[in-house]
């Protein structure tokens, strides 16, 4: 049997193409006992979205991981090249011993259709990494609901990042020096103790591993695009995978790898090879420092109950200056020269915490209820409706101003009240395994609010109740 992979195959050449991933993935879980290879979605032209499903038999619980690579398409396909080399190594080559103490579920190619044409985004021109609110793509909702189905307890989402950004930073003269970044899922909502295991711990380990292993690898930091700017991490909304899948319960990462420009003396641009080695390497040490903390992930199963009503809940946050003055420095390439240049930019990687909101019960829907309806049925949250008027004492906040664009997109104001509300009202418990989703979806104040999107800004009308009502 010929295990070569569509690069191998073409001596790297060129990328692999969509249908050659599917293919490969095919053929791997056809010689091995150890792996299913399902489709999970198709994307908008049909292609296939493969996911394969690689486990060993046995008795004692593993930790499931899901790797996810090419969100972005043929602008940063490296991340599925790479993946499939470890599907495998996985199952045919030297990471076989892994499947001792991990699950492991890859979908190598997110975004078949953005690899087909050289794009990052899909063949409807979307982001699909700014999609997991709205879920308006078929790609987008293809991985969202493999979140769900196979409920990983880890997830890595593997990107490529371009270090001459032509129409910012390099316009002063300047391309970004890093090989390897890794982010962890950051919204202010998840559970605590995830998200100080995954960034004290898990995020820790995996940079300070991949870094002894000689790539260079650092905590994420927002493109830089100006010298002037202040360093921040990554975005906390839910619109990104990353914390999507964080919101539905694995502990989450982002990783990105150094694509090099064409100028200069760089090794990877358009070299396919490269870029997937380091890819390669960056996920073989993730896969490691999990296995190697199976027991402890495992443990934190339980962290990820739903919500309790009267749970505090933060939903929103901004990043703010470290300390009074605070600086940071970071290296820089001059672009006319090589030179690498110290720069000192302004340290806002601090997360300041908006007040929380007091979870509900339930949340209650008694108009809109078509347009709601879909968006609850997208995201996988259960529902019911009222068989009959009922009298419920509610919190009901009342549309001051709805402004033109962005998060925090209106204005409201709350109050306690007891009112009838219609039959046919949907009803949305917390107490559901996506709970979670539910106020960083309705509540205005969310970083991730819907209400932030034209499409359900338009259901607003300043001086009228917000028609999602919190039942107390
Ligand atoms: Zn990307």
């Amino acid at each position: 049997m010929n295990f070569r992979t569509p690069l191998e195959a073409c001596r790297h050449a060129r990328i692999s193409q969509s249908s050659e991933i599917a293919d490969f993935l095919s053929v791997l879980a056809a010689d091995s006992h150890e792996a299913d290879c399902v489709t999970i979605g198709y994307s908008v032209r049909g292609a296939p979205i493969r996911a394969l499903l690689c486990r060993r038999d046995g008795n004692s619980p593993r930790p499931r991981v899901m790797l996810v690579g090419s969100h972005h398409g043929g602008s940063e396909p490296a991340g599925g090249e790479a993946l499939i080399e470890i599907a495998r190594a996985l199952l045919h080559g030297d990471l076989r011993e892994l499947l001792d103490h991990l699950d492991v579920v890859v979908i190598p190619n997110s975004n078949p259709d953005g690899r087909d044409d050289d794009s990052s985004r899909n063949a409807n021109s979307v982001n699909l990494n700014r999609d997991y609110v709205l879920l308006s793509q078929p790609e987008s909702r293809a991985l969202n609901a493999a979140v769900q189905r196979y409920r990983p307890d880890v997830v890595l989402d593997a990107h490529e990042s371009a270090a001459l950004k032509r129409k910012s930073l390099g316009r002063a003269g300047y391309l970004t020096e890093f090989q390897a970044q890794f982010d962890v899922a950051n919204n202010p909502a998840l559970p605590t103790g995830m998200r100080r295991y995954g960034e004290e711990v898990l995020l820790e380990e995996l940079i300070a591993r991949v870094d002894s292993g000689g790539l260079h690898a650092q905590r994420y930091i927002r493109e830089i695009l100006s010298i002037d700017q202040a360093l921040t991490y990554g975005g906390i909304t839910i619109k990104r995978f990353r914390n999507k899948a964080a919101a539905l319960g694995a502990l989450s990462f982002l990783l990105e790898t150094r694509l090099d420009p064409k100028d200069g003396q760089y090794p990877s641009f358009r070299n396919i090879a490269v870029r997937t080695g380091k890819q390669v390497q960056c996920v073989r040490v993730f896969l490691n420092v999990m296995a190697a903390r199976a027991d402890e992930i495992l443990g934190l199963r339980a962290e990820s109950a739903p919500v309790t009503a009267g749970e505090l809940m933060v939903l929103s946050a901004e990043y703010v200056a470290r300390a009074e003055g605070a600086t940071h420095c970071v290296p820089l390439r001059r672009i006319d020269t090589g030179e690498i240049v110290q720069f000192d930019f302004r340290d806002h990687r601090q997360l300041a915490l908006h007040a929380p909101v007091t979870a509900p019960h339930a949340y209650l829907v008694p108009r809109h209820k078509i347009v709601m309806r879909d968006l609850l049925l997208r995201h996988g949250l259960h529902f019911d409706y009222l068989q009959k008027a009922t009298t419920l004492r509610v919190v009901e906040q009342m549309v001051e101003q709805v402004f033109a664009d962005g998060a925090l997109a209106l204005r409201t104001s709350e109050r306690a009240r007891t009112m009838q509300m219609p039959a046919g009202t949907l009803r949305i418990p917390l107490a559901q395994p996506c709970g979670r989703l539910a106020p960083l979806l309705f509540e205005p104040a969310s970083s991730s609010t819907v209400f932030s999107y034209p499409a359900y800004r338009r259901l607003l009308c300043p001086g009228e109740p917000l028609p999602v009502y919190r039942e107390v």
